[in-house]
């Protein structure tokens, strides 16, 4: 069986849990610190601070910027469900907007007809690991003073030319960023996220608030030569990254190169094994952005059934995943607020149907996901290419 993703993990990282866990110290002590500051060097940021997961890591970085009740954050339906609920978590309540249907990122020209005096944030994705236009989202904000968090859950190691030069994602070039270290992106400690900032007061915030808002956190104390009692002076989580997790990353991050490197030249035969089909629609990299292929999303031609092929696919082995399924379309927000920018009046939008909505609807439905991953060998790769073109061919001939 071909799934859609595998991580890439041997002896080195049993090596680094075996150490951690021989040490004494399991939960966020010195490897996490590590792994912060390997993580920072590596993206180019001054602070990274380790969460449980992007999703927490979201969810302080929309209160560290001062989201709160009542407020409206912009952001895109087309987008896993986490990056809208996280917003939710500070009782705000998100604003989608459309996407671009080439980048299947946010369309920045419609950022600005969202806004309103409720508006606090920008929350924009690198979606698939596809950098978004954040120049062009950068000036919006700036003229509407207005903090951009960028969930960069899937774009470790993606790059966008800034001023001339390559710079990683998460340097940060909005005010925070948050990673993923989920198994279905790049690399994963099971469980993980980091948030980058070049903002001390942000990072501040993110080292009190991940461990229950702790004055004095435990590695402190356990050091400590006489007694301190520790405060809680505000309202904190449990959002920790464990140093079992911290010493897997560390391992992860040293492959990270080499892992993206061979997704590029996975993703690049892509490009001219399925260049041929009529119609088939493959991912657009603008000039200006490399994408580390967190996943390689194709759309079908007009007339061909989605789920039809990936039956088909399913059935000589080939996991795919559909295309993202919007936000707004999913149980959860009917229940849950949001808006698409326009007072819900204007817009005649009903529950799970989206006129201002219609690209990242549209994207649900007509999109693939393809297996790639640094252990697809060639003739797997070669199989999934010939399935595809054969059914593609043989439906366009009908
Ligand atoms: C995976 C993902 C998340 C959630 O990441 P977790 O680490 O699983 O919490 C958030 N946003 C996007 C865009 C994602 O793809």
């Amino acid at each position: 069986m071909i799934p859609i993703i595998k991580p890439v993990m041997d002896e080195r990282e049993v090596e680094a849990v075996r150490r951690t866990l021989l040490s004494g110290w399991v939960t966020q002590g010195p490897e996490v610190k590590a792994f912060e500051n390997e993580f920072s060097s590596y993206v180019g940021s001054k602070h990274a601070c380790a969460i449980s997961s992007c999703t927490t890591g979201l969810h302080l970085a929309l209160k560290a910027v001062g989201v709160g009740k009542g407020d409206e954050v912009i952001t895109v339906s087309h987008t896993f469900i986490a990056t809208a609920n996280s917003i939710r978590y500070c009782r705000a309540e998100p604003v989608f907007v459309d996407i671009d249907p080439d980048t299947y990122n946010i369309n920045p020209e419609l950022i600005e007809s969202s806004l309103s005096e409720k508006t606090r944030a920008i929350l924009c994705v690198h979606q698939m690991g596809m950098p978004c236009d954040l120049k062009k989202i950068l000036q919006i904000a700036r003229e509407n003073n207005l903090p951009v968090i960028e969930d960069a859950a899937c774009a470790i190691d993606s790059e966008i030319n800034w001023k001339g030069n390559w710079e990683k994602i998460g340097k940060p070039h909005g005010d925070i960023a948050c990673f993923s270290f989920h198994p279905r992106k790049i690399i994963t400690t099971g469980e993980g996220g980091m948030l980058t900032t070049n903002n001390s007061e942000y990072d501040k915030k993110f080292r009190l608030w991940r461990q229950h808002s702790m004055s004095v956190p435990d590695t402190v104390r356990h050091q400590a030569k006489s007694v301190i009692f520790e405060e809680y002076t505000d309202l904190g989580y449990n959002y920790r990254m464990t140093d079992i997790q911290a010493s897997i990353g560390r391992v992860q991050l040293l492959r990270l190169p080499e892992i993206i490197a061979s997704r590029q030249s996975l993703a690049k035969k892509y490009f001219e094994q399925l260049t041929d089909i009529p119609g088939l629609d493959l991912p657009f990299e603008p000039e200006w952005a490399k994408s580390n292929w967190q996943s390689f999303c194709i759309r079908l031609p007009e007339g061909l059934n989605q789920k039809g092929l990936m039956q088909k696919l399913l059935e000589k082995g080939i996991s795919t995943r559909r295309g993202i399924i919007p936000i707004h379309q999913e149980r959860a927000y009917e229940l849950e607020k949001w808006s698409c920018g326009t007072r819900q009046k204007d817009c005649n939008c009903s529950v799970n149907r989206c006129k201002k909505l219609e690209e990242s609807e549209k994207a649900g439905v007509k999109a693939i996901i393809l297996p790639l991953y640094p252990h697809l060998t060639e003739s797997e790769q070669n199989n999934i290419i010939v399935e595809i073109t054969a059914f593609c061919k043989k439906k366009i001939n009908l």
